[in-house]
């Protein structure tokens, strides 16, 4: 989509404080952060929001979590951390390619 801000993250046009990338998935830190540490997760795979997922996206909704788990290891918050995924304008959302927010907090 030519117009969405994460995918020109994606394509490199963007280049975000990226965190993780695998084939199916890139990471980055959130430009407003609402906790130590905030990062987003997002598929590169243009889907706008929860509610265009299809079945065949199981597979990538996995490799959101998995790479959720991966970041939370690297942010050093494993045992302290949130995922949100906000859906619609009323849900929260503001960009309408879908993520996932992982909020983290250092240990004690
Ligand atoms: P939403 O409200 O769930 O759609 O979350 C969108 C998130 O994207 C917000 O937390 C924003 O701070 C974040 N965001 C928007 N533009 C950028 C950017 O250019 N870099 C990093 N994060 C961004």
């Amino acid at each position: 989509m030519s117009d969405c801000i994460f995918c020109k993250m994606i394509d490199g046009e963007i280049k975000p404080d990226i965190v993780l990338e695998t084939d199916s998935v890139l990471a980055f830190h959130d430009s407003n952060p609402q906790a130590p540490t905030h990062v987003l997760i997002i598929p590169k795979q243009h889907i706008p929001t929860m509610n265009d997922l299809e079945p065949e996206d199981v597979r990538l909704m996995g490799d959101l979590s998995l790479a959720a788990r991966k970041v939370a290891e690297r942010e050093g918050v494993s045992g302290n951390f949130r995922t949100t995924i906000n859906c619609g304008r009323d849900g929260g959302q503001l960009v309408f390619h879908l993520h996932m927010h992982l909020l983290g907090w250092p240990s004690d």
